[in-house]
């Protein structure tokens, strides 16, 4: 029986190589994006795991709109076993200059949407004893220089990991998070290169992570060689100490 997973944030970064690897190791795959254009997009470029995969552009702040595609994903699959949240934004945004958008914005993405995906997973993890993974970050440890809200809302992800991982384990579901160092993405690359490059400096294995290197641990906190393991924060990042 071929499980199924279901990734937010999926088109394109961490989100697309995680989809893509899955696939390569025979789970369906049910991607969420921001929008038809960019799910079209990423569907494309996956086309060879035509029927194995399928996208879809919730609004992530509203449960209605998530429980509508959970539920086209059980009708068209017949079962959902791994919710991996990982859309997010990032910011640098010195503490006065915060705007009302910004704010909003990091809130309801980087907290309201995994909780919510969490909230309307969960009937369909407890049939299959599934699993829940989030993604934090380096910074979810340390904190950073600007962008407080961005390290804020990872600490937050590391709570909702580790107390789900509690709620959840009567029902055989495990729950983890992922904390990428930094990774070549469109994040990354938007960042100022006086931000990145003393980051880099101090990276142990010497080199920016790959998406794949965070789309292994996912694959492996799936697995069933993970069984034993739930509640952890699992570091990907060069071995980095900030
Ligand atoms: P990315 O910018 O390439 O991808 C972000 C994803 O989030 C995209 O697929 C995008 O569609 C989705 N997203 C953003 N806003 C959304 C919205 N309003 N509605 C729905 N989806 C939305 O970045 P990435 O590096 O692949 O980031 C993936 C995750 O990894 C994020 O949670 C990020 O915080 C985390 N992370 C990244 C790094 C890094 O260095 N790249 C480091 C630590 C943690």
């Amino acid at each position: 029986m071929e499980k199924v997973a279901v990734i937010t944030g999926g088109t394109r970064g961490i989100g697309f190589e995680t989809a893509k690897l899955f696939l390569e190791n025979n789970y369906k795959v049910a991607i969420f994006g921001s929008r038809k254009e960019s799910v079209d997009e990423a569907i494309q470029k996956l086309d060879k795991f035509e029927g194995k995969v399928i996208g879809f552009y919730p609004n992530l702040t509203v449960e209605s709109e998530i429980d509508d595609a959970f539920s086209q994903i059980q009708n068209k699959f017949g079962r959902i076993d791994v919710l991996i949240n990982n859309a997010g934004v990032s910011s640098n945004t010195i503490l006065e200059n915060y705007s009302q958008r910004e704010i909003d914005n990091i809130f309801n993405i980087n907290f309201k949407a995994p909780f919510l995906c969490c909230k309307v997973a969960v009937k369909y993890l407890k049939e299959t004893k599934g699993v829940i993974l989030n993604t934090s970050s380096m910074v979810s440890f340390y904190g950073q220089k600007s962008g407080c809200l961005y390290p804020m809302s990872k600490f937050a992800i590391n709570g909702l990991t580790k107390s789900l991982a509690r709620e959840l384990a009567a029902y055989g579901i495990r729950v983890n998070a992922v904390a990428p160092g930094v990774t070549k993405t469109d994040m990354v690359r938007n960042l100022p290169d006086n931000m990145i490059e003393p980051i880099i400096k101090s990276i142990p294995l010497q080199r920016m992570g790959e998406p794949i290197d965070i789309a292994n641990a996912f694959l492996f906190l799936a697995s069933e060689e993970a069984s034993f393991i739930t509640g952890e924060i699992l570091k990907v990042d060069g071995g980095i100490i900030n």
